[in-house]
Parts: C-alpha cells; sequence; structure tokens
C-alpha cells in the first residue's frame, strides 16, 4: 500500500494536525513486531481487556510516528502524530474498506461453518497457474484479520480469494463491505458457533449477508438454505440428491480415491479427486464449481483436481536436535505469511539466535528483483542471523542477504547437513510445498515416540480473552502455570502470556520458575511453595515468594540481610479456611511487628486461595473466606501502611464470584479449556489433544483373549488395533476393561482388557481404519472432563498425569 495520511485520515474521519504528507507504506497492530517501522501506521486496538494504547511507548521506539488511537496516552512525549478516532477496530475497517474499492478484479468471498480455509487454499493453488491472487492468510477471517488481509491488496494482483468468519449477528455486514466479494461461496451451514446465534435461521441470514452485492452465488442446494435466499440474487448450486441443481454429482470410491461424475446440463464428465472423506469431497466439489463457473476445460479441471492436496495451516513449534527450537511452517511460501511467520518465531523464540530455512517463494506477482529486496528487507528487520535458502532463484538472488547460504534443491541441503551445523537456535522451516520441507524437518526434529501432546496456543489465547472479558478492566491477571503449565509445556505458553501481556505468572516451585526464567520469560513471577533451601536462588532468578509462615518470612530475611536486599518483592498468603498454606488470624499481629522494622522486603501482594469456587452449594463458606481475606488484609494494609495487590480468585472463582476480584485474580484451569460449568465449558476452545497411532491390527476369533490375565474375552470375531500408550505415559489403568475408549476417524473404539505400560488394545471391529492411522486419546472426544468423571477424578489430574516421555507439539493457525 501507499496511502498519504490526509488520505487516511479523511476516509477514517480521524482527527489529525500534523504534516500530513507522510505516507504510510505498511499497517500494524502488533506492538511487538519487529516489522514495524517509520513507514508503519499502527492502530491501537482495544480489546476486552488489553489496550494498546499502554504500549505506544514500545512501538515508539521501534521508530513507528503515526498512530491511529482513541485517546492520546498521557505519557506520550514524543513527537508523533496520532490520529484520533472513535473506535480504533472500526478506522482499520474502514481504512480496508476503502483500500479494497480501489481495485477493480473479481474477488471471491468464502464463508460457512467448515471448510473455509481449505477451500480457499484449493482454489489458490487451483488458479495460480493463470492468475496473481491475494489471499487471507492462514485462517484471517475475524474482524481484525479479514481488514489485514484486504489491506494486502496491491496493483500487482489480479484476483482476491477472502474468507469471512462471524461468530455472532451484526459481524456480517463489516466484513461485507471490506471483502466486497464479486463471487460468493457458502462452503456448508454446520452446527458449528452456534452459541452466537438464536436459530439456525439467523445464522444463515447473518452468513448470507456476505453475498449481498456479489453477481453470483455457490452453493450446495438446500431447501432451508433457499427459504432464506435473496431471490435476485443469481446462483450455482449442485447437489448429490438433488436433479433440480445446476451441477448434479455422483461419487464412487476407488482405493483411496474419489471419482465424481459430473452432470452439468448436457455436458457430462469425471473428475478424480484424492480424498475419501465427506469434508474433503465437499471441499473438493466448491473448487470445481468455481473452476466451471470461469469457463475452464475439462481436461485443465482433471488434471489439476487430481493434484489437490492435504492442507496444513497450523505452524508447529517442535523440540529440535542440539537444543534447538522448530518452528515448522514446511507448507506455504508466499510473502504474507512469511510475514506472519517471522512474528511467531519473534514471540516463540527460545533461543536468541534465529535461523530462517527458506524456498523460492512463488506466485507474488512482482519481479524476482523486487520480490527478494522486499524478503531481505523483511529478513533484516526481523534480526534474523543467518539464511539458508532453498530453490534455484533464492540461489540467484543470494547476494540480497547477509549471512546466507544457499543450495539448489531440498536433498542438496541434506546431502551437505552436519549434524552440528544447528545449535541453540530458534529454526524456522518455511518453504512451499513442492520443496517438501517436510523432510527438513523430519531430520531436525528430535526424535522421540509417535504419541504426541498437540496444543492449540489459539485455543490457549481464546481461552484467555474469555476470562478477561469477565475481569473489570483495572483488574491484573496471573495465570499459573505451575506443574509445567498443568503438563501442557511451561516455556511456550508463558511465552505467550508474556505476548499477551499478562501481569504476573504463578509457579509452585522455585526450579520451574527459575526454568522459565533461564529460557528468557521476564514476566513476574510468584512461587506459591519456596522451600527455604531455594531462597537464594529465588533471589538470584529475580523470583517472588510466597511467604506463608513467621518461620519461612525469618528465614527470608535472614538471608535478605546477608545479601543486602531493599524492597525485595514478597507475597504474604493468608489462611482463610482451605487450611493449607498461609499466615493465620493470631499470627498476624507479629507479621506486622516484623514488617514493620524492615525495609529488606516489600509487600507486593495479599492473598489468600478460596476451597469451593467451583461449588455453589458451598457458596456461603467461600462468601465467609472472601470476608475474612477483606478484613484481614485491610488490617495490613492499614498497618503497613502498604498498597499492595490483593487477590483471592481462581477460575471457578472468576465465574461464580466475580464481585471478589479486588485487584488481581489467578486463572489455572479455565486457560487450558476445562470448566466445571457446563455453559461455560461450551465457550472455551479445547487446548490439548493427545494422539498415538495404530501400531498393529489383527482380527481375533470369538474365544481368544486380549492382554494380560486375559481380561478381555471375544464373544464373536473381533478386529483389535494396539496403540503405542500406556499407564507410563499417565493413561490410568482404571481407563481400560471397557471404561474407556479413544476415537478413529471420529468413532468410538472401545479398550478391551488391561491398559499395558506402553500400549494398550482397541476395538476397531466396525471401524476403517489401517496401520499408521491417526488416534485421538483425549482432547474433543473424550473430552479430559468426560475422562475425569468416569475416572472419579478431575481434569486437573488427566492433565497434569501426562508423562514427560510424552512429546508436546504446539501449534498455532
Ligand atoms: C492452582 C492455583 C490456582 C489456580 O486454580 P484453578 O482452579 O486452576 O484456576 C490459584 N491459586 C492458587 C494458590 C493455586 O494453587
Amino acid at each position: 500500500m501507499n496511502l498519504s495520511i490526509a488520505t487516511i485520515a479523511q476516509q477514517i474521519n480521524a482527527s489529525f494536525e500534523g504534516d500530513a504528507s507522510s505516507i504510510i507504506e505498511a499497517i500494524s497492530i502488533d506492538s511487538r513486531s519487529l516489522q514495524n517501522s517509520t513507514n508503519t501506521l499502527f492502530f491501537a486496538l482495544i480489546g476486552p481487556n488489553n489496550d494498546a494504547h499502554l504500549y505506544l511507548n514500545d512501538v515508539m521506539k521501534q521508530g513507528v510516528t503515526h498512530f491511529v488511537v482513541q485517546y492520546i496516552p498521557k505519557d506520550c512525549h514524543h513527537n508523533v502524530n496520532f490520529l484520533v478516532v472513535e473506535h480504533v477496530l472500526t478506522a482499520l475497517q474502514k481504512l480496508a474498506a476503502y483500500h479494497r474499492r480501489l481495485f477493480h478484479f473479481p474477488v471471491i468471498g468464502l464463508t460457512g461453518s467448515n471448510g473455509k480455509t481449505i477451500v480457499k487454499e484449493w482454489l489458490n493453488f487451483l488458479l495460480s497457474p493463470d492468475y496473481t491472487i491475494i489471499r487471507s492468510p492462514k485462517s484471517y477471517n475475524s474482524q481484525v484479520g479479514v481488514p489485514l488481509s484486504v489491506m494486502g491488496i496491491a496493483k500487482q494482483h489480479n484476483l482476491g480469494i477472502f474468507e469471512a468468519g462471524i461468530s455472532t449477528i451484526h459481524e456480517m455486514s463489516n466484513l461485507e463491505q471490506i471483502i466486497r466479494p464479486t463471487l460468493g461461496i457458502l462452503t456448508n451451514i454446520g452446527s458449528a458457533h452456534d452459541e452466537g446465534f438464536t436459530s439456525i435461521g439467523e445464522k444463515i441470514k447473518e452468513k448470507l449477508l456476505l453475498f449481498k452485492n456479489c453477481e453470483l452465488l455457490i452453493y450446495a442446494k438446500n431447501k432451508t438454505i433457499e427459504a432464506f435466499l435473496n431471490p435476485s440474487l443469481k446462483t450455482f448450486s449442485w447437489s448429490f440428491k438433488d436433479r433440480s441443481a445446476d451441477v448434479f454429482i455422483q461419487k464412487t470410491s476407488i482405493l483411496d480415491k474419489t471419482k465424481l461424475h459430473i452432470q452439468l446440463h448436457s455436458y457430462a464428465f469425471t473428475v478424480t479427486i484424492p480424498f475419501q472423506d465427506d469434508a474433503s469431497i465437499e471441499n473438493a466439489i466448491h473448487c470445481l464449481m468455481v473452476l466451471l463457473h470461469l469457463g475452464y476445460d475439462r481436461e485443465t479441471i482433471e488434471y489439476r483436481m487430481l493434484l489437490l492436496y492435504p492442507v496444513e495451516m497450523r505452524l508447529k513449534i517442535k523440540d529440535g536436535i542440539n537444543s534447538t527450537t522448530i518452528i515448522d511452517d514446511s507448507y506455504s511460501s508466499d510473502f504474507q505469511s512469511l510475514k506472519i511467520a517471522l512474528d511467531f518465531l519473534e514471540s516463540q523464540k527460545q533461543y536468541k539466535k534465529k535461523t530462517v530455512i527458506l524456498s523460492d517463494i512463488f506466485q507474488s506477482g512482482l519481479s524476482d528483483e523486487e520480490l527478494y529486496s522486499k524478503v531481505s528487507q523483511l529478513i533484516i528487520s526481523n534480526k534474523i542471523n543467518r539464511v539458508i535458502g532453498i530453490g534455484a532463484t533464492i540461489t540467484a538472488f543470494k547476494h540480497k542477504f547477509v549471512n546466507c547460504i544457499t543450495y539448489e534443491t531440498t536433498s542438496a541441503f541434506l546431502a551437505h547437513l552436519d549434524s552440528d551445523f544447528f545449535r541453540n537456535e530458534t529454526i524456522l522451516i518455511k518453504g512451499a510445498r513442492s520443496f517438501h520441507f517436510e523432510d527438513i524437518v523430519a531430520t531436525l526434529e528430535e526424535k522421540t515416540h509417535e504419541t504426541v501432546l498437540e496444543i492449540n496456543l489459539n485455543a490457549i489465547s481464546h481461552n484467555l480473552n474469555f476470562f478477561r472479558s469477565k475481569l473489570q478492566p483495572s483488574t491484573k491477571m496471573m495465570v499459573m502455570v505451575k506443574a509445567f503449565g498443568y503438563g501442557n509445556g511451561g516455556f511456550e505458553i508463558a511465552k505467550l502470556l508474556e505476548h499477551h501481556q499478562v501481569d504476573y505468572l504463578g509457579v509452585a516451585f522455585a526450579d520451574e520458575g527459575i526454568a522459565l526464567k533461564a529460557a528468557g520469560i521476564r514476566l513476574p513471577i510468584m512461587v506459591l511453595n519456596p522451600e527455604s533451601t531455594s531462597f537464594s536462588a529465588i533471589i538470584q532468578y529475580q523470583l517472588e515468594p510466597e511467604i506463608y509462615s513467621l518461620k519461612g518470612l525469618r528465614s527470608f530475611l535472614k538471608i535478605a540481610e546477608q545479601k543486602k536486599l531493599h524492597q525485595f518483592p514478597i507475597h504474604i498468603k493468608i489462611d482463610t479456611g482451605m487450611h493449607r498454606l498461609g499466615f493465620e488470624q493470631e499470627s498476624i499481629e507479629e507479621l506486622i511487628v516484623i514488617l514493620r522494622a524492615t525495609t529488606r522486603v516489600k509487600v507486593k501482594s495479599i492473598l489468600s486461595h478460596l476451597a469451593t469456587s467451583d461449588d455453589l452449594h458451598h457458596s456461603a463458606f467461600v462468601e465467609s473466606q472472601i470476608d475474612l481475606f477483606e478484613k484481614l488484609s485491610s488490617v495490613l494494609i492499614k498497618e503497613l501502611c502498604i498498597t499492595p495487590i490483593r487477590h483471592i480468585l481462581n477460575t471457578s472463582g472468576i465465574s461464580n464470584f466475580a464481585h471478589a476480584q479486588f485487584d488481581m485474580v489467578r486463572l489455572g484451569i479455565g486457560l487450558y479449556g476445562v470448566s466445571n460449568d457446563a455453559d461455560e465449558q461450551k465457550k472455551l476452545e479445547n487446548v490439548s489433544t493427545l494422539k498415538s497411532v495404530i501400531s498393529q491390527i489383527r482380527t481375533i476369533p470369538a474365544g481368544d483373549s486380549v492382554g494380560y490375565g486375559r481380561r478381555f474375552m471375544a464373544e464373536k470375531k473381533t478386529k483389535i488395533a494396539t496403540i503405542p500408550i500406556g499407564y507410563a505415559d499417565g493413561i490410568a489403568r482404571l481407563w481400560g476393561n471397557g471404561v474407556g475408549y479413544v476415537s478413529i476417524h471420529h468413532q468410538k473404539a472401545i479398550i478391551l482388557g488391561s491398559v499395558c505400560m506402553d500400549m494398550l488394545m482397541v476395538d476397531v471391529t466396525d471401524i476403517v481404519c489401517q496401520e499408521g492411522d491417526p488416534v485421538i486419546i483425549f482432547g474433543e472426544s473424550p473430552t479430559v472432563s468426560e475422562m475425569a468423571e468416569k475416572l472419579h477424578t478431575i481434569p486437573y489430574e488427566i492433565l497434569t498425569s501426562i508423562s514427560q516421555r510424552v512429546k508436546r507439539v504446539f501449534y498455532r493457525e
């Protein structure tokens, strides 16, 4: 983009004084992006509990001089320009809508409950030989994601593909204004995201608003949808059942593929696609409809459709060899998604040193000269230490990069690779599909078992924001990452929380805090249970101990005296009824006497913990705890003349006793997607999925048994699959013998016989599956809560039991 401040101010109705002739080349909403620079216009978005206005000083330090704000922050003395608007998000959307109208080429707009991203990626693949396409990166389909995507349109493009996702009413018309699709695709209407709508009709009506100004809508023929369609909207429909659809399709499966018999009026032909599952078939047909509409001949359609491939949109974080972290983005290589991957690299880097392995970049529409200059600028602004380029084009442009080595092909790189070449660094692996960078990932990845715990970082962000939205704007948030982030992983989650600017982290023991600090986490960290042997280390690593007894206080003060500390932050825990740790009412007086006599420590916060916040039968008890906390903490505040942060609520406390937020809350299990309230559970997203694969399949006759102790006896011929996960991985033995199940291709497979140390066996008699197929141990189904209930325990125990030998893989969509 290339717009003057004067034009932008006018388009977003901003009041502005200053030099209006400055030219803006990029926009940003992320205060931590290293891509921010002088020509960036920064939009200070205000989220449910996060206000970018608070970080403008950091952004200014990066050289940014133009800001769209709702108010001018008090402490901003720099000489910069503010465009003041009523609502920053609306301004961003208006600017994107204006930008969109500067271009006059076809734009495909997609919405629907599932499949948007896959259809978008496939269309990009199918149409890219003939068009220079701009598309939404990843799944950027929200109120913020759509304007950011559309702002990427530039003069070289001649086709746009953008997806729109909504979760409630009144959202789509904004997105329609920004995307302005000329061709619409409704992928489907499922039950996903139903909470935001009162009825299915309301949801359909809202989604259809995207197509208000379209010349044509492509959809699967469906009476319910038709009832809401504007009769003047031209449509192009398909169906498996209804012969009145424009395109009638029959399907047959052959081996691992599906043959589609297409009938368009009198024109009939066959297309083969390399998939068999219903969702992929439906997605492929939507793409086919676009090709038909655009007038492609059947040879081209047949040829290109056969090449469709599984889409991987996720950025994954994995542990690599020689103490490295790998960020795996090995399936795409366009410029937009490179920018996103580089921001992600910065936000998740565990090691200072950053390396990027990058393939040739395709379909930019720019000349190679221009393109690689831009890529090189991006690499420099992101402070990448070295670049490994793979491909003929990037090799030809090697001179544009500093500290760069190149190889013509992936196999040439792998052939030359010395295993010592990578050490103590974060490596982004980003390449187009045709380069098969998955081979590089496989080589650099630390080898472990096939069982992995996948952690969805988007879901963590979602859950964090959900709980934030329940807080007063001034309430701070501490997030508990004890026990390795409730089993999910310490560093990566801490890093994400730092990115989201939570106020505090909480760990159980000093060594957990030390590991986080040593890995570079800068957030303050409270240690719930500091043993006196760890006090020195706590001080050395700037951790903040919770002090819960006179004995503990005295021994901490002794060390504080030796080290001549001044005002070292400590947290005072009061026992109000949990009877676990904390000062009791009787010892408060003595506590005051000791604290008055010292300046070695400073009471940073006062806290207590609720025993029954999850059970409303005990609400009277909770209120008594809250009252006692209020009373005792007030005494401390008054007698010591201090202004500490007060906090008592855990996750279910936030949900059930919101009036007791005091100055901060301590979020735990909710972050990881678990609630004990059914309604609230629906609003949280699943964070962890424990996955494995089928090692072996066999069929046994009636009368045979399975496993130790012959605890399962087959009554009929039974097909058995063995999965390499057992109680040593944290799967309770009680989950075996018909109690529990796993999911294979969305179907339940009951566990037969006893769970072994490293394996378990399941019944797959009625499931079509093969050795090597993926297995879900828990995640969407069964959920951790469902398992906990059947095992007479709580989700906390299930999550924290997953052994450390199970590899954690973090991903972002
Ligand atoms: C674990 C813990 C929390 C968080 O509890 P959740 O129920 O997981 O939200 C809060 N405070 C203290 C003192 C804790 O030990």
